[in-house]
């Protein structure tokens, strides 16, 4: 499980966080929904300390972690991005099997089989060898999620992993992240897709102002929200 506790984050005079808390079971599927500037990816990004939040706590089953090396942290969940920025001349296995040559010490054959299996889970294997820029978004972004499961992460974020793809492409990557769901990742989504919120998910955090509004199961939000701010929200964006 990860929890995030009263967690605050400010830029300049800009209190972008104001005493957030988040916590995702095992296994379960968090989205996290809110308006443009509420504070979604920057609470992915305290969440795995690419900012150290001014106050507040991070845990990981139940372990504070803020006073760990931050690397470990960022090793153990797996970040999906809008962008993918693969290696352009290196090729899909290769993008792959990085991390796990240089950050969980495997050898060279070693990485290239998890890199294959990752491959067979987001069901590309057939294009191992070819370069990123031959692939489509959505295949390409297939091969971000395969890179960061590469790293066996205990936790996966994604932040608006589909913003940048093709309408035609978004449903693939959808069901992937579906399936990952399903199958018992642990997952942080932040999204616009209220499909996938509504269907998949396990919980719905609404932020707004960098505070979470409205929290609670999928049916309960989307069908009986009890809060002004979350019912015009939804009103703008289904
Ligand atoms: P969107 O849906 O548009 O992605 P968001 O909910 O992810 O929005 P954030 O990117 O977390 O919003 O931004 C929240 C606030 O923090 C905004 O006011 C933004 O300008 C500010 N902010 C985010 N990152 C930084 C940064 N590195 N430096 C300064 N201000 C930042
Ligand atoms: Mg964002």
């Amino acid at each position: 499980s990860l929890t995030g506790t009263d967690l605050h984050l400010s830029f300049g005079k800009n209190h972008v966080l104001r005493g957030v808390d988040i916590a995702v079971d095992a296994g379960t599927t968090t989205t996290v929904i809110g308006p443009s500037g509420s504070g979604k990816s920057t609470l992915l990004r305290v969440l795995n300390r690419l900012h150290e939040p001014d106050k507040g706590d991070i845990a990981l089953d139940g372990r504070s972690v803020l006073r760990d090396n931050p690397d470990e942290l960022r090793r153990r969940i797996g970040m999906v991005f809008q962008h993918f920025n693969l290696f352009p001349h290196k090729t899909v296995a290769q993008n792959i099997a990085l991390g796990p040559r240089k950050l969980r010490g495997l050898s060279k054959d070693e990485a290239h089989e998890v890199a294959l299996r990752q491959l067979d889970v987001v069901g590309l294997r057939a294009k191992a060898d070819v370069r990123p820029g031959n692939l489509s978004g959505g295949q390409q972004q297939r091969v971000a999620i395969a890179r960061a499961l590469a790293m066996s992460p205990q936790v996966m974020f994604f932040d608006e992993a589909t913003s940048a793809l093709d309408p035609e492409l978004v449903k693939g990557v959808l069901a992937l992240m579906a399936d990952l769901s399903a199958e018992g990742m642990t997952m942080v989504v932040v999204t616009h897709e209220m499909g996938y919120a509504r269907n998949v998910s396990d919980h719905v955090l609404f932020m707004d102002h960098g505070a979470v509004v409205e929290t609670g199961p999928p049916e309960q939000l989307f069908t009986d929200a009890s809060s002004e701010r979350l019912r015009n929200f939804l009103s703008q964006v289904l």
